[in-house]
């Protein structure tokens, strides 16, 4: 058991009059389990530290982006090195130039690359720049995606928007969200409808090329393919965004698993290294759009930021077929290890894999789109999540997340999920509505 929360507690005191919620990104203030949320210090390897000592297994890993474990010693050296030569210039740099050859090494079919600072820049510059070539205002998405909290694309979001109940945000305005079509997931007679309804109007479908953020859902047989046919049948370009799935489930990510080729990507997390870097990329005939060479503009001070693009470029090339293989093994495990606890405890569920993404639904139904994901018993997560967090394994605080492993994880750290499941497995079985 932990040693207790007073100093996160007296932190998040202070937080919450600092800041709204007390966080800078919201399902970080635990709203959907209760609770304290843990204000880490230190991360090594497998392990975080809070600000009361306790150590937890990281089963979050930033949400993504540290595949490698925390303080990577590459990577660490990588951005120290790029630190002391200086923070930021403002002009083009080598670094850049190099990560952006790496991304388009790994995934086909980008053929160019625009560095920005957050997988929100991301989507949002992807979305502008499809709107900008086809000459089309209206957006195609799917229930439960998120794709950062790009006023378009907050309708029935994914992720925290999901976490929090909202069907979208206020401060999103009426034309922005009738650009937007909303269909569910895994659903392609509804796309097909949409494009229909909405003949030589549709500039892009967008959607996570393996869905993420309601859990782990991925996509059925032949669902990426039939948008990709759909959207270039009807003029429309696929936005495939892997901000979550880019470098984490293969070494180029979904597209390495299913490869059906979308024309723009959306990456961020693991190709930042954790620090604050992103991009989109995709066929050169698109990205000559934009400015300079093209009339569609987007622009960041710090994009392309020495430091962070020195500790994602390092994170990639550490990332190599081992680390994947470790990371496949490593999910399977835990996924292996949550059936074990939960069946012994008579809890229904169904572990549900993105590549070596991991998610815990209650229920024994198959989840394939945003309904599924929000009718299974959601409300066993709670006291599954803070048995688990009481014993030292730090997860999502939210049903609708995926479980992140990395490539740190070993025996011991293994064990001491083992030893916490049973315990978690019973909250959830004695948990009422
Ligand atoms: C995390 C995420 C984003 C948003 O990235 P931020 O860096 O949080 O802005 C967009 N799309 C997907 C699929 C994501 O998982």
């Amino acid at each position: 058991m932990t040693h207790g929360v007073d100093q996160s507690k007296a932190w998040f005191e202070r937080a919450t009059a600092a800041t709204p919620g007390g966080v800078n990104s919201p399902v970080r203030a635990f709203n959907s389990v209760g609770g304290t949320p843990r204000f880490m210090v230190r991360g090594e390897g497998p392990y975080l530290w809070d600000v009361d000592g306790n150590r937890y297994v990281d089963l979050v890993s930033s949400w993504g982006p540290m595949i490698l474990g925390h303080a990577h010693p590459e990577v660490v050296r990588a951005a120290t090195q790029a630190a002391s030569s200086g923070l930021s210039f403002g002009t083009p740099t080598t670094g850049e130039v190099e990560l952006a050859e790496e991304i388009i090494a790994r995934v086909a079919p980008v053929q160019q690359v625009r560095l920005v600072n957050s997988g929100t820049e991301a989507t949002m510059s992807a979305i502008r720049l499809a709107r900008g070539f086809t000459g089309r205002s209206k957006i195609i998405k799917f229930a439960g995606c998120y794709h950062g909290h790009v006023d378009a694309l907050l309708a029935q979001a994914g992720s925290g928007v999901a976490t929090f109940g909202l069907p979208t945000s206020p401060g999103v305005t009426g034309a922005q969200a009738a650009d937007t079509i909303v269909v569910p997931y895994n659903d392609i007679d509804a796309a097909r409808k949409s494009f229909a309804d909405n003949p030589g109007e549709i500039a892009a479908v967008i959607t996570e090329a393996a869905a993420g953020n309601m859990g782990a859902v991925a996509p059925v047989a032949g669902f990426n393919a039939g948008l990709l046919e759909l959207a270039h049948e009807n003029g429309a370009l696929l936005i495939m965004d892997e901000v979550l799935t880019g470098f984490r489930v293969s070494r180029a990510g979904w597209y390495g698993l299913d490869e059906v080729p979308g024309d723009l990507y959306t990456f961020g997390k693991v190709m930042s290294g954790g620090l604050p870097a992103a991009a989109f990329g995709g066929r050169a005939d698109v990205m000559a759009k934009l400015a300079p060479g093209g009339p569609v503009y987007q622009a960041g001070t710090l994009s392309g930021n020495p430091v962070a693009v020195a500790t994602g470029l390092a994170t990639l090339r550490a990332a190599g077929d081992s680390v994947y293989r470790a990371l496949d093994a490593n999910s399977q495990r835990l996924g292996a290890l949550f059936t074990d606890a939960l069946a012994a405890k008579g809890v229904a569920h169904h572990i549900a894999y993105v590549g070596n993404l991991v998610t815990v639904f209650f229920t024994e139904k198959p989840v394939l789109n945003y309904e599924d994901a929000r009718n299974a018993d959601t409300w066993r997560f709670p006291a599954f999540f803070h048995a688990l967090l009481d014993r030292g394994v730090y997860g999502p605080p939210s049903p609708f997340e995926a479980w992140f492993v990395n490539a740190a994880m070993d025996d011991a750290a293994f064990e001491v999920i083992e030893a916490a499941l049973p315990a978690a497995a019973e909250a959830a079985a004695e948990a009422r509505q």
